[in-house]
């Protein structure tokens, strides 16, 4: 009777540890973070398929991005029902999201990716791009907290109640002779550009001769996340209806759209005005991963605005050649940039017709209206790939100081 009973107990251990291993090796995909996008659609074995979540984007766009768990050693086949990935593979994070790389060296194509998951790899992030979000942002401002000369304001609330961070970048003690106006994510998704901004934000807080310049000649009013309820909740941004952010500068009709355009002409106080917001451009589907040279949207460049349209646009195309110039013999980081690479008004998408209505106008062209503008124009740094080069974090950064270091040549030509 008694080795009955024990019999019986230890098969109902059994059964219970096998059930908890079994949970435990269930699969878990899921976009509750901030900058999660993903639909899964089905998990047949070892393969997933997926889809990006388009939500209230008009047309398609190829952001995604999500946390896998209880992968642990198994080798799985992830397929998206349309091109989502670019020219490196995905890129994937093995802690929460705060370091990335690429996995494009394993193999995959505009739909498809395998990924080897390791003993240990509890929780897996994967994404179109690097995420970065208000985390990433809050761990740069932590690290400069008692730095005397950047304040953090809070530029607006958004709908969702979000703080829309205003970066404040000054000496008290000098009048500026320059104002310079710093944003990205006016496309949400576009997060390249941001780790850009980062660099020109070290830069111009650094130690180095650069930095000392800055401050003592430079005002800066920065927006890293301009749409910062569609970076925090994984939004394409791109082409969201009725319009998105970037195409808001007439309609004003989201909150730091309107923020902006309240704040920055009373911010100016008649000094001549550096004006750029930075973009990520369209994005090369990973066909061939092999063959990296310069493709469409493959490299770095200014987009020139309407001549016809603006009153500085003559002068602004000028000014962007002369900045692409400087930039260009300056660069020190591994991007490549070549002023010639620089897309005047009129060609490829950068036309009228794109615009659809006259009722809508972008960032830059708003800033182009501004006075005593000396430079208004978007630049596009690509999501992984630059003739060649590899875009990721660090090099990302490496442009933003680059960048940093032409804005003062430029504006000291100026002096
Ligand atoms: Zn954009």
């Amino acid at each position: 009777m008694k080795h009955l009973q024990l019999f019986f107990l230890s098969l109902i251990l059994f059964v219970t540890i096998s059930a908890i291993r079994v949970l435990g090796e269930e699969l878990r995909i899921d976009a509750d973070f901030p900058g999660g996008n993903i639909k899964v659609l089905s998990i047949d074995g070892d393969t997933v398929k997926l889809q990006q979540d388009l939500r209230d984007t008009n047309g398609s766009w190829f952001y995604w991005s999500f946390r896998i768990r209880g992968a642990e050693g198994r080798k799985l086949t992830f397929v998206f029902t349309n091109p989502v990935i670019g020219a490196r593979g995905p890129a994937v994070s093995n802690d929460n999201g705060w370091t990335w790389r690429w996995i494009g060296e394993l193999g995959f194509s505009a739909t498809k990716f395998q990924y080897q998951f390791g003993q240990e790899d509890k929780d897996v992030y994967f994404s179109q791009g690097m995420n970065y979000t208000e985390k990433n942002l809050k761990h740069l401002l932590e690290k400069y907290k008692n730095h005397p000369y950047l304040k953090v304001e809070s530029l607006c609330k958004t709908k969702k109640g979000r703080n829309v961070e205003l970066l404040r970048l000054f000496n008290n003690e000098t009048v500026p002779k320059f104002k310079v106006f710093l944003s990205s994510r006016h496309h949400c998704a576009e997060m390249m550009a941001t780790y850009a901004l980062e660099g020109i934000i070290e830069t111009a807080l650094s130690e180095t001769d650069d930095g000392q310049w800055f401050r003592e000649h430079v005002d800066f009013f920065i927006v890293p996340l301009v749409d910062k309820d569609g970076v925090e909740d994984g939004d394409q941004g791109k082409n969201r209806r009725p319009h998105d952010h970037n195409r808001d500068y007439i309609q004003r009709i989201y909150e730091s759209v309107q923020a902006i355009t309240e704040q920055v002409p009373k911010w100016l106080d008649g000094k001549p005005l550096f004006y750029m917001d930075m973009h990520c451009p369209g994005f090369r589907y990973g066909d061939d991963p092999l063959h990296l040279e310069k493709g469409t949207h493959e490299y770095v460049y200014f987009v020139g605005i309407d001549p016809k349209e603006f009153e500085f646009g003559e002068k602004s195309w000028q000014g962007l050649q002369r900045f692409g110039t400087i930039l260009e013999k300056e660069r020190k980081g591994t991007i490549p940039y070549r002023a010639l690479n620089n897309l005047p008004f009129g060609i490829s998408w950068n036309t009228s017709a794109n615009k659809k209505t006259t009722n809508l106008r972008k960032c830059c062209e708003w800033g182009a209206t501004l006075p005593n503008v000396v430079f208004a124009s978007a630049i596009e740094v690509p999501f992984a790939n630059a003739e060649g080069t590899v875009v990721d974090t660090d090099s990302a950064k490496a442009l933003g100081h680059d960048l940093a270091r032409a804005i003062r040549l430029y504006l000291e030509t100026l002096e």
